[in-house]
């Protein structure tokens, strides 16, 4: 069993997007500038804006925080998100989700230029991911694609079983899986709540991806030998400790990874090569602009 070290994937991909940074600084450009709308008081989305922060500031990116009070209305967000549209110190930026429930996340998506729209969620980068098209690609499932690519996973003619169809995960990398290129030319299936006998898809699965946020939701039975099982899960699970809570994926590790011929940890699996993905993201928008 290989482990799929997603910090050190990242690492290495970070350190070539700052020798590309300092070059188009050298030159006298200015740096690639992310910036993300926080809005609210949550835990967990504010550590995960913070620590794209830090990546920015480890490629040499420049990055904003913008953050608002729980009780910013739809109509001002959307006005916040014209303004960064027009912004032409701005090259991309993200609204961390979830969204307090008077605001419609879709409206507030479909309301981002896709020009800078480096979390590859607007209806318009959707399509062109879809069609095969130079776009923007949601980080998570970008994330695991450069994962396989990394480590030189055959993908063609494989069986892949997609857990989740989500807009931000499963429905993308399900797409991308199947795509007529390396990685892709899977054949995939994808499961959701309403699929019958799960287990019965995963268990002849090549490549398993599983995004359903259902802590260990994935054991050692529903695995075949020699399979590639990719855990997107991050669920916080309480814990006693000093924060209070441990992170858990999706795969229940100790009863899986022994029949993986790759698997991912959690953590250091895919969250980092999400968070690199957003700042290849960045960089493309730089240079688009
Ligand atoms: P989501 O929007 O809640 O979607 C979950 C999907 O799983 C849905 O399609 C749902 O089916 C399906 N599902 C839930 N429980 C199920 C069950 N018991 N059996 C079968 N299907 C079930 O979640 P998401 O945004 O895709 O995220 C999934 C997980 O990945 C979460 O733990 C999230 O925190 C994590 N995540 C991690 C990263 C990272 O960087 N590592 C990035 C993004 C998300 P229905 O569609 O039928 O409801």
């Amino acid at each position: 069993m290989i482990l799929l070290n997603g910090k050190e994937t990242a690492e290495a991909i970070k350190k070539q997007i700052a020798e590309q940074v300092s070059g188009m600084v050298a030159s006298g450009e200015r740096p690639p500038h992310l910036v993300a709308l926080l809005v609210g008081d949550n835990g967990a989305s504010r550590t995960y804006v913070e620590n794209k922060e830090r990546a920015c500031a480890a490629v040499g990116f420049k990055s904003t925080i913008l953050r608002y009070p729980e009780s910013i209305s739809q109509a001002d967000l959307i006005s916040e998100v014209e303004r960064l549209n027009a912004d032409d110190g701005v090259d991309g930026f993200i609204i961390q989700l979830p969204l307090p429930g008077h605001i419609d996340e879709n409206k507030i998506i479909n309301a981002v230029s896709p020009d800078k729209d480096v979390d590859g969620f607007h209806p318009v980068n959707v399509g062109r991911m879809c069609l095969g098209e130079d776009s923007f690609v949601s980080a998570t499932p970008y994330g695991i694609m450069l994962l396989l690519e990394h480590y030189g996973i055959e993908t063609s003619g494989k069986h892949c079983v997609v857990l989740g169809r989500s807009n931000i995960v499963g429905r993308p990398m399900a797409n991308l899986l199947s795509r007529k290129a390396y990685p892709g030319d899977c054949t995939v299936t994808m499961c959701h709540s309403r699929t019958v006998d799960i287990a019965g898809h995963t268990r002849k699965a090549d490549i398993i991806v599983a995004a359903l946020g259902v802590p260990e939701f994935l054991k050692g039975d529903m695995v075949k030998e020699g399979a590639v099982v990719i855990d997107v899960g991050i669920t916080r699970v309480p814990a006693d400790n000093d924060k209070g809570y441990r992170i858990v994926g999706d795969v229940e590790f100790d009863s899986v990874a022994p029949k993986c011929s790759y698997i991912t940890p959690v953590p250091g699996g895919v969250g980092p090569m999400t968070i690199v993905s957003l700042m290849k993201n960045t960089l493309k928008a730089r240079g688009r602009r």
